[in-house]
């Protein structure tokens, strides 16, 4: 079994990783503005359930993100392993999810 990824199945590692980073950045801020804005406004009833429910929709879809990735080597979700970022290495088959050296891009 090879112990490495292709360069292409790590650029596509990477991706799923800006994904979920671009995903939180965009969670945090919602909720962090929303919570500004419901300190300083006092907002009515229907915009606060409104906006409890766009966090709870980009929880999801970063959920959803987050285990649609598998390991390219054995096929086990990534999610279970990592929050964010792509983890060093698969924890159930060991490939590494690191470049190779000399290998940063092709
Ligand atoms: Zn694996």
């Amino acid at each position: 079994m090879a112990d490495r990824i292709s360069s292409a199945e790590l650029r596509q590692l990477m991706r799923w990783q800006r994904r979920m980073i671009a995903v939180m950045v965009v969670t945090w801020s919602f909720v962090l503005l929303f919570i500004a804005v419901e300190v300083v406004f006092d907002l009515p009833r229907e915009l606060e359930i409104s906006g409890f429910a766009v966090m709870l929709l980009l929880v999801a879809v970063g959920v959803v993100i987050q285990f649609s990735e598998r390991c390219p080597s054995c096929g086990k979700r990534i999610g279970w392993q990592s929050g964010v970022i792509v983890p060093e290495s698969c924890g159930r088959c060991g490939v590494v999810f690191r470049p190779r050296e000399g290998d940063r891009d092709g």
